[in-house]
């Protein structure tokens, strides 16, 4: 195989979607597999579509994500600049090449002739296209007189470069993961390669860069697909078919329901985000939840994209970016859609939560505790974090099952007070108060023996004594194992939550 050289290539129109997060993870495994080289390439030709912000957010996206670059726009390398709006002065050559050569030719249609045309051909039903039943009736250098082009050329009126597709030929490309497709050149047009601006399109940029920057392989979205065949056809133009990267052209994303393709509207609309990270829109100031801001982990996120249109074949789900580096192949990519599962996404990030070391959640908890001002110290959140690291599934859950181990219970949850707390109850946690006062040291083992033997001593059920006692403590009927709980907050807290739990909890 030759040296495995593969690119992301996003545009600069808006934030990433979690479908770009997952063309650039397969490609970075992939080339990752095969010991080659991984570039990441800004496509900005289109400047009318381009986003202030949006290259940033594309590298600070997989950045976060933990996919990493060998060459691109942020670290430079060997075939830089990386962006082709820095490279404009390399396409114009090969536009020419192609007009000498005549795969391509001038047109000079205005856009207001242009538009005339589709609203005509809409009006009968039909559908307009720039290619080669229409191009010989149209103002171009196949039809004009050659003086007159060139009269037009030197005027400097507007013109566009096209590309002219022959007349029903097939066209095979060869895709990893779909096989041989096949498409008759009469279904495609003459697609607009260059602009009297200076400024090439996506199709010529595209090509070029792929062959100066020695792409072995295009892994790209289906939606790339019906480019493909233009895309094989400049490669022979070029003269650079034994050059061409072969193609894989990596299954859709769908809704949840499988109905169409997952857009940048469903997120926020079904309640779960469709972009890595949060992102404001420079002019709306909408603003689109992300991932990281939600809560989860970034290996979390990558297995759960890892898995929508790839599988190993086997039972296992848990794979390290190391782990799917390894396991990765373009032959088990599957051909069909893949559907978004909000269910699975957070079962990952679950998973990877609960496997963490109570040091490692103690620096997820951290910050939110500091945001809150609550101070406290490294030891007891990881205390804490040893108590209830499988109960979270997002990060700010770490908060949600641990603030009463930071403080006391602003009020008590009224049903669990109607179920469990009886007229005796004062008198029983008052007694037991004394009980915990001579537990010492105030541990587990020693809070536990010191317990039974109370509710032995009173003929009382376990649960008599700990729900009460729980509902002081927490506020509510949840949380971890009283006896670990109590010996994490400690006697002083225990015993004046205690007090002021028979102090205000009324029936
Ligand atoms: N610039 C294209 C995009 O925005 C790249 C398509 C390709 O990978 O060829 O996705």
């Amino acid at each position: 195989m030759r040296e495995v050289r593969v690119r992301f290539a996003p545009s600069p129109t808006g934030p990433l979607h979690i479908g770009g997060v997952r063309t650039a993870l397969y490609n970075y495994l992939f080339a990752r597999k095969y010991n080659g080289k991984f570039i990441l390439r800004i496509e900005d030709t289109d400047q009318g579509r381009f986003v202030p912000g949006a290259e940033q957010y594309i590298v600070e996206s997989l950045s976060w994500s933990g996919i990493q670059f060998d060459e691109g726009v942020h670290i430079g390398g060997p075939f830089a600049p990386y962006k082709q709006s820095d490279r404009k002065e390399i396409y114009h050559q090969y536009a020419l090449q192609l007009l000498q050569n005549g795969t391509a030719y001038y047109a000079f249609d205005t856009p207001e002739e242009l538009d005339f045309l589709r609203k005509d051909y809409e009006s009968r039903k039909e559908t307009f296209q720039y290619g080669p039943q229409t191009r010989m009736g149209l103002k171009n250098s196949l039809t004009l007189p050659e003086n007159e082009v060139k009269t037009l050329l030197s005027e400097g009126v507007h013109y566009v470069i096209r590309v002219k597709i022959p007349d029903h030929e097939t066209i095979t490309v060869h895709d990893l993961i779909r096989g041989v497709v096949t498409v008759d050149s009469a279904l495609l047009d003459d697609k607009v390669l260059y602009k009297s601006d200076g400024m090439p399109t996506y199709h010529l940029a595209n090509v070029v860069d792929d062959y100066l920057m020695k792409i072995s392989h295009v892994i790209r979205g289906e939606e790339w697909l019906p480019s493909a065949p233009l895309h094989v056809l400049l490669y022979r133009f070029l003269g650079w078919e034994n050059e061409m990267p072969e193609f894989a052209h990596l299954p859709l994303l769908l809704k949840p329901d499988g109905n169409g393709k997952l857009s940048k509207r469903d997120g926020d609309r079904l309640g779960f985000p469709v972009f890595p990270l949060r992102w404001t829109d420079p002019k709306s100031g909408e603003v689109s939840s992300g991932y990281r801001e939600s809560g989860y982990l970034p290996e979390a996120f990558i297995n759960m994209l890892a898995f929508l249109g790839w599988n190993p074949g086997t039972e296992k789900e848990l794979f390290s970016m190391d782990e799917l580096v390894s396991e990765f192949s373009i032959e088990r990519v599957s051909k069909s859609g893949a559907k978004f599962d909000v269910e699975k996404a957070h079962w990952y990030n679950h998973q990877y939560i609960s496997k963490k070391s109570p040091a490692e959640l103690a620096e997820l908890l951290l910050p939110i505790l500091n945001e809150k001002n609550i101070e406290t110290s490294i030891d007891y959140v990881e205390q804490v974090c040893a108590l209830i690291h499988d109960r979270a599934v997002l990060i700010p859950d770490l908060w949600k099952q641990s603030d009463f181990f930071f403080l006391d219970p602003q009020s008590y949850d009224e049903k669990v007070v109607a179920k469990i707390w009886k007229a005796e109850t004062p008198a029983l946690l008052a007694e037991y108060i004394s009980v915990l006062e001579s537990a010492d040291p105030f541990i587990k083992e020693s809070i536990e023996v010191a317990t039974k033997d109370f509710v032995q001593l009173k003929g009382i059920g376990m649960g008599q004594l700990m729900n009460p006692l729980r509902l002081a403590v927490v506020g509510t009927n949840a949380g971890p194992g009283m006896m670990d709980m109590m010996a994490v907050i400690g006697k002083d807290f225990i015993l004046q939550r205690i007090r002021q739990g028979i102090s205000k909890i009324k029936i």
